[in-house]
Formats: C-alpha cells, structure tokens, sequence
C-alpha cells in the first residue's frame, strides 16, 4: 500500500505523519467491524481485516498509512472469516450514504463530476440536513442522539443510525425505509385522489397530515411564503412560481383546508407530480453504493484519510454543527508546509478561508493541503525534490 510513483510515495509519507500525530481514531464495536484498506487506484483493495482493539488498529493505519481505510456497518462474531457467510453477522447499523454526484446538480454540467465546488459541498449539506430534520426524526421517530453524522472526505455524507432494535433488520426492510425517503414508490393519486378527473376538485394533503402528504403540504406552504426563488428551487417553473406566490394567501389557506385547487396550473396533475418528487431525498442511485439497501456494505472510517483529496473523514458531533460544517477548512489534514506543485488546469478554489487562483502550466507554492488537493484530483503534479 506504499504507492506507485513518486507522488503516492511522497503522499504516503504525509498519511503517515497524519496518523502517527492523531490518537484515538476509533469506533464502537471496534473488534466487531471488518476493515477494509485502498491504495490510490482501488478505494477497497483489501477487505477482510480485523482488528481486536485500538491499538491494533492505530498500529495498521501507521504502518501501511493506507489510501482509503473503511468499515462495516455490519458487526460480525469473526469479521476477518470469508466467505462472508462464514463471518457470523450479527446485526447492521442503518447507513444512508448522500453524495453531491448523485444529486444531479447544474454546477456539474461545467465542472464535471470529480471537481467539487461550493454549491457541491453546500447543496449535499442541506441534503443531508433534511434528511434528518424531515425524514428520520419525524418520520422514523429517531433521536438525534442516536445518529451518528459523518463527513465522507470528498463530496458526502453519511448517516449511520445506531439503534439495538434496528439491527436485525433484513435487506428488503431496508430497502422499504430508502424507498419511503427517496419518494420510490410513491402514488399521487393516493395523496391526490381527484388527480386526473375532468371537472373535479383537486383534494389533496393537509399540513398536519403524517407520512409524505403533510410534508408535502407543509413544504408547499413553507415555498410559496418564502417567494419565488424558493418555488423555483423545488422545480416550479418562473411564470407559475410568480403567479403562485401572488395569490399566496389564498394558496396557503385553501391547502389548510386540504383544497389544492384555489388557482389555474395547466397540466396540473403533472405539475404536482413533479413537485411531490422534488421533496425527496437523492440518494445514491447507484445499486451497489446503496449502502442503506446493502447489510455487508463497507463504508469511510470516520478520522481516517480521503485518498482522492487528502482530507480527513470526520465526525460532526450535532445536526446544528452540521448545518454549518465547512469541510474545505474543517477537514483539513495535512496542516503544515508548503509545496510546489504544476498545474494541468486553470481553476480557483477555496480552503481554509483562502481562495487559491491556479494558472494553468505556472508552477506555484501552496500550502500542503491545497497542493495534495489539486494533485489527488489529478489537476495538479508535485514537485518532489
Ligand atoms: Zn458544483
């Protein structure tokens, strides 16, 4: 796992470091877990590993100063046995894995997938915020003290849910809880039940409805009051969030009383449609990422290095420090030195609360962090001496 070429070997050396300087990267249930390890071109190019406690453990991360280092939501009575049957599965935590790649953003249509801009960072933020605050407490009835809120190291995050009586359960309830939250599903016309019908009010949702139909209308409600850029955020085209915004009053009061007809939408039954799904979370939509679906998924270990950024994965200890985690500066984890790197690419970024202007082809000293970032997303080399 040392690395290739003379960057992996030099960035290698900086994981190390890393390692040697922090104590206590560790989870609950340490000797319960399977481990994986990654070098720089495979996220998971070991699996099986096991160790019995934290020293063990902080022993490994010094010594092979991996890449990527993951865990399993799982718990085994032999983590380290294959195949994974032979492992004695005792029960999985509940993962919901959120990454700004899946959410199909406008930004990423200019800057590709690999890059991560602001918007990136912030959008899957809110993403994993509502997650929480509009899915999981409200609609499973967990506490937040029973969540534990990861950042991934590169563009996500991930909320485990540690909770005794939800670790037996099998993959197709699994698969019901991220169908609910991603809107998979889900029928209007059950929510909506004139949709469609000629010369028929539409009767739909009230605000204190449970499930999907009282989200749904208070979210509505919540939009039209906040204006029109937020109409528009949830997929409601200009002229009509105009008009929707203009006869709010109206709108809102006639959604109380379970009317949702109380101004003219063309294609109306389309329209609520569209904004029903707009409310749903997006999750990975890649089956073998799914990792809420998958009970012997590996995931990010907290504490540990990112190997496509050089950031750490970390533990965010609230939902509110959620709400204003700023990765680019909190997850930093290479914090002293500098370095001169080439870059491939023109670009402009922040870290730390600096901005970085790159010229293409002009060398430039940056500061470790920033110099590994660009050179881990391949848009930068390092000058090693
Ligand atoms: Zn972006």
């Amino acid at each position: 796992m040392y690395g290739n070429t003379k960057e992996e070997v030099f960035v290698t050396s900086l994981i190390r470091d890393y390692y040697r300087a922090q104590k206590g990267i560790t989870t609950d249930r340490i000797a319960e877990r399977e481990f994986g390890a990654g070098t720089f071109e495979r996220k998971i190019a070991y699996r099986h590993l096991h160790f019995r406690n934290d020293e063990e453990f902080s022993r490994f991360l010094i010594d092979k100063a991996p890449a990527y280092v993951s865990y399993s939501v799982a718990y085994y009575r032999r983590p380290d046995a294959r195949p994974m049957p032979n492992k004695g599965w005792i029960g999985a935590e509940l993962v919901f894995d959120l990454d700004a790649t899946d959410m199909h953003l406008k930004c990423q249509d200019v800057h590709g997938r690999s890059w991560i801009c602001e918007n990136c960072l912030s959008s899957v933020r809110s993403e994993t915020v509502k997650l929480i605050e509009e899915f999981l407490i409200p609609d499973f009835g967990f506490l937040e003290k029973e969540l534990e809120i990861n950042f991934s190291g590169n563009r996500g995050y991930h909320v485990h849910v540690k909770k005794e009586s939800l670790l037996q359960l099998s993959g197709s309830a699994r698969k019901q809880i991220s169908d609910y939250i991603s809107g998979n599903g889900l029928n209007p016309e059950k929510l909506f039940p004139t949709m469609g019908k000629r010369g028929t009010k539409l009767i739909g949702p009230r605000p204190e409805d449970k499930g999907w139909g009282g989200k749904i209308a208070r979210n509505l409600i919540t939009s039209i009051e906040r204006g029109e850029e937020s109409l528009e955020s949830i997929g409601i085209d200009r002229a009509t969030a105009r008009n929707l915004y203009k006869k709010r009053a109206l709108i809102s009061m006639g959604i109380k009383n379970g009317n949702w007809d109380m101004v003219y939408i063309k294609n109306k039954a389309e329209f609520w449609k569209k904004i029903l799904v707009s409310q749903a979370i997006a999750q990975s939509d890649r089956i073998d990422k799914n990792v809420t679906k998958d009970p012997t998924h590996l995931i990010r270990m907290p504490g540990t290095i990112h190997g496509e950024t050089g950031l750490a994965s970390k533990k965010i200890s609230s939902l509110s420090e959620l709400s204003e985690f700023d990765p680019m500066s909190e997850a930093i984890a290479f914090t002293s030195g500098e370095l001169d790197i080439f870059p491939n690419k023109s670009i402009e970024f922040q870290m730390a609360g600096m901005t970085f202007s790159i010229t293409e082809s002009k060398k430039i000293t940056l500061p470790v962090y920033a110099g590994v970032y660009l050179a881990l997303k391949g848009l930068a080399s390092i000058y090693i001496t």
